[in-house]
């Protein structure tokens, strides 16, 4: 079925392409910081109401040291309302490298002849899904090239395949995707592999700065790319995730982008993206790009807080494509989920390789700043008194979407997020976890039932950590 823009009407209108330049540019155009109107958005962000692009432009426009502190601020407390101090932890896994697109920017493009290509086969799945749930992985993203072998059924396949593995106590609980977008039939089929979230990034929401990055294939269409989650709810599918690539053209057009995007979603299905992910542009095999459009750390830092701010109910990604220290430092302006023990080198997680950096970087689709283990991150998390978080429960329980926006309201991180984190937790140390972190992980545990302040939700989990503890798993609210 092909994507028909007549059947998504707001208020009878036919949906017009949603991203508007001239819209966008006009926010931007003002470029006056306006301390008054900086601390007023920022105040109807901590109410928890989405902003507009008139008031995310106004953030944008910040420049003062002193008000880029108050916005990070503000996204900081804002995370800490929303979110509490959870973490959630995943793993990416590449299926496939072959690719019939030629993406600038990326390692695997068509035209890398330095690019060595692989598809994962089933015993080759199966071997890196154990080494992932040995090491503790409960949810993984699977990663694929644009390539006529990696159809919906492909797809659908691996997916089936994944939540079969079982290596001990381990298993995944969910597999979400980042693949090629799909027509409404094929998101059908992926669907009902019972994916947890699709991600499509629109790499940037320029449609002339697209087209110099997106010079063939499937890829090279603006629009078929934009419009692909409004198939995917076309679908049935309504747990999806945005993102841009920073670094393809200027980071506060890309902002405005993706809450445009946002606001699209909201408007048109009741649902905005489960989640928006905001990679920068990492050294690649044969990466050809140029730097006018480069994003700094300290930019990185501001941006991440004011799509926090934009966007108080969608989870933030920030994967190990930045180094340990940025990570740490941005992890508390707003992200909600993080990659760990990650590797991109096709069949890298079952096998110890002693491949050399360059050997490296022409398996991987970019150079990853963030190497280090699962459980050296958790350490970090827990010295830093967060929480990980191996939740899965409201995927399971079909809390997503329409609902999963009605659930996120007060009071439900205290009933499910903390208590299910805590569980995750636990089976964690229980199973995967060397001594000293146990230690550690047991203290934040406690400290964190006790910060609940409820004693009925404080015994119910008290009851299930028993429980575990004589060899029950997987246990949730
Ligand atoms: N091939 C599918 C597609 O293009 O939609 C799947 C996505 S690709 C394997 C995952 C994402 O990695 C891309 O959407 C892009 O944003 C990002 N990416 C590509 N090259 C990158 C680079 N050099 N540095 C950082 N991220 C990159
Ligand atoms: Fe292919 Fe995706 Fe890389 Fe583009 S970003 S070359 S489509 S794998």
């Amino acid at each position: 079925m092909k994507f028909n823009p007549e059947k998504y009407k707001i208020d009878d209108e036919p949906l017009k392409p949603f991203i508007d330049i001239d819209e966008i540019e006009t926010c931007l155009n003002e470029n006056k910081e306006d301390k008054g109107r900086i601390r007023e958005v920022i105040g109807k962000s901590l109410e928890k109401n989405r902003l507009s692009l008139q008031e995310t432009a106004a953030l944008l426009h910040a420049h003062s040291p002193d008000v880029i502190e108050e916005i990070k601020q503000g996204a900081a407390s804002l995370k800490n309302k929303v979110y509490g101090n959870r973490i959630v932890l995943f793993a990416p896994l590449y299926i496939g490298n072959k690719c019939s697109n030629n993406c600038v920017y990326c390692g695997f493009r068509a035209s890398n002849k330095n690019a060595e290509r692989k598809t994962l086969s089933d015993h080759e799945i199966i071997q890196e899904v154990e080494a992932l749930e040995e090491n503790g992985q409960k949810r993984l993203i699977l990663v694929f090239g644009e390539h006529a072998q990696y159809n919906p059924e492909f797809i659908a396949h691996t997916v089936r395949l994944v939540y079969k593995i079982k290596k001990g106590t381990g298993e995944i609980r969910r597999v979400n995707i980042n693949a090629a977008p799909l027509d409404i039939e094929g998101f059908k089929t992926v669907k009902e592999a019972g994916i947890g979230t699709y991600q499509v990034f629109q790499e940037t929401y320029h449609p002339e700065a697209y087209k110099t990055y997106h010079l063939r294939g499937k890829k090279a269409d603006f629009n078929y790319r934009l419009t692909s989650l409004d198939r995917a709810q076309e679908a049935g599918l309504d747990d999806v995730g945005i993102g841009a690539l920073f670094g393809l053209y200027d980071w506060k057009f890309e902002v405005l982008g993706l809450v445009r995007h946002t606001n699209h979603l909201e408007a048109c299905y009741n649902v905005g993206p489960h989640t928006i992910s905001f990679p920068r542009i990492k050294d690649a095999s044969m990466l050809g790009m140029g730097s006018k459009y480069f994003v700094s750390d300290d930019d990185f830092a501001k941006m991440v807080a004011i799509i926090r701010l934009a966007v108080p109910y969608t989870g933030m990604i920030l994967t190990a494509r930045e180094p340990k220290e940025l990570r740490n430092e941005i992890i508390q302006y707003g992200v909600s989920q993080i990659d760990g023990g990650t590797k991109l080198e096709l069949g890298s997680y079952a096998r110890e390789t002693s491949l050399n950096e360059e050997q490296n970087l022409n398996r991987g689709q970019f150079r990853i700043n963030d190497s280090r283990s699962l459980n050296e991150i958790i350490d970090e998390l827990l010295d830093h008194d967060m929480l990980p978080s191996f939740c899965t429960a409201c995927y399971r329980l079909g809390r997503t979407g329409e609902h999963f926006m009605e659930f996120s309201v007060p009071g439900f991180i205290k009933r499910y997020c903390t208590p299910n984190a805590i569980l995750t937790l636990a089976e964690y140390l229980l199973d995967y976890a060397p001594e000293k972190t146990k230690e550690k992980g047991w203290r934040v545990i406690e400290k964190n039932i006790t910060a609940l302040n409820d004693d009925k939700t404080a015994i119910k989990i008290r009851e299930k950590l028993e429980l575990m503890k004589s060899g029950t798993r997987d246990l949730y609210f």
